[in-house]
């Protein structure tokens, strides 16, 4: 039986929706190369025909059937590092276990962060629930419809602010996520990288002199939609694009050059390894402290592989640093990979058995001796997600 909050679609309804037809609603014109295509002038057909297109084309996401601004929040939050596929099941979860800012507030971290489980960028998560935590204490569970006040809450940065601002609360501040920018960029032949300041400011301003500050919300959203669904990164689906009319890229061919990507740093890789230390039929795990790169979330103890050291002598160094307990190691478990925003790391993972030592915590903020029957109680990195169903087995 459905909750009395839960909300009223299916995940299957939303992602076998219908392919993206053509868009039909007007002759297209050609424009020679050199004209201003997107003339202060042409920018209410522009805003008119991206909204007409919207409305008949966008796909049909729990958030667009709400004004909420606390599930806006939500969402926005959520869809900022991830697709919107994987959102559409965490959002729902997400909603039900805190249907209301004060249910938020009053939740402990943990258990927002159980809920938050494996969609990574753990921040956010905690960034809302202490922004939850001030909007219940400090302003009695209003979500400010004021742009600056809104920033200060903590995680709220420029897009967050814009999307709730303008969706939630139809005030003109104009959404410029990775899919506008391109966008932007693709209409208005901006042909310097986008990850240069100078190029980031002349986006927002085109995209703030674009905005339609009579439906922000719908606009901001549609254009984000378009980028989504239309304008792909490598192949933009430009016939089927309903302000092909206006492109600056479409008319001098150069959709595949734009947006000019800068150089790419590379992404170190660490060597890593982790011990799953066994006493009687128990394990430890550690907490990590609060804030910082998976910040709050359980662990098996473990670290750098520093040069000169091999796994094993990593692991029983950084288990004697970390929690200063000896211990054995009985065979290596796996190795497993994983990539972060900024870095990339290989673990070795070894099974241990307690030796000798009496628990001092150096870095992580609590521990548990767990059995394997209660591991789904505690949030975990989904690297260490990787080899867990390995202990089960
Ligand atoms: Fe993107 Fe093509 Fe539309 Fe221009 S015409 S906005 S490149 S999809």
């Amino acid at each position: 039986m459905k909750s009395p909050t839960a909300p009223d679609y299916t995940v299957r309804e939303i992602i076998h929706r219908p392919r993206i037809a053509p868009f039909q609603s007007g002759p297209s014109r050609m424009l020679s190369a050199d004209q201003n295509t997107l003339t202060p002038e042409r920018r209410p057909e522009f805003r008119d025909r991206l909204i007409a297109w919207f409305t008949v084309h966008q796909r049909h996401l729990p958030w667009r059937r709400t004004k909420n601004p606390y599930h806006i929040w939500i969402s926005e939050v959520m869809l900022q590092q991830t697709q919107v596929k994987k959102v559409l099941s965490y959002y729902d979860r997400f909603i039900r276990s805190f249907p209301t800012i004060h249910a938020l507030a009053a939740a402990d971290l943990q258990t927002v962060l159980k809920v938050w489980e494996k969609m990574g960028y753990y921040g956010r998560a905690r960034n809302l629930h202490r922004a939850a935590q001030i909007v219940a204490r400090e302003m009695g569970g209003k979500i400010p419809a004021d742009y600056t006040a809104f920033r200060e809450l903590p995680g709220v940065g420029d897009y967050i602010g814009a999307a709730v601002q303008s969706i939630g609360f139809d005030r003109p501040y104009a959404v410029t996520d990775g899919n506008v920018k391109r966008v932007i960029a693709r209409l208005f032949l901006i042909d310097s990288p986008l990850n240069r300041t100078a190029s980031l400011k002349l986006v927002r301003e085109r995209a703030a002199e674009l905005l339609d500050s009579e439906k922000p919300g719908l606009f901001n959203q549609a254009m984000m939609e378009l980028g989504a669904t239309v304008c792909h990164p490598r192949r933009p689906n430009c016939p089927g694009c309903p302000v092909s009319l206006f492109c600056g890229a479409f008319h001098t061919h150069r959709q595949l050059a734009i947006p000019v990507t800068g150089r790419t740093r590379s992404v170190p890789e660490y060597h890593t390894a982790a011990g799953v230390i066994h006493r009687d039929n128990l394990v430890l795990i550690t907490r990590r402290k609060p804030s910082g790169l998976l910040g709050g979330l359980w662990e098996f103890p473990g670290g750098r592989v520093k040069a000169g050291e091999t796994p094993e002598e990593a692991c029983l160094r950084e288990i004697l640093e970390e929690v200063n307990l000896a211990v054995d190691i009985i065979e290596p478990l796996t190795r497993v990979r994983h990539a972060y925003t900024h870095f990339k790391i290989v673990m070795d993972v070894f099974r241990c058995r307690y030796r000798s030592g009496r628990i001092v915590l150096r870095g992580p903020v609590d521990y548990r001796w767990i059995t394997l029957n209660e591991i789904d109680a505690f949030p975990f990195p989904v690297a260490n997600h990787k080899f867990i169903p390995l202990l089960e087995e």
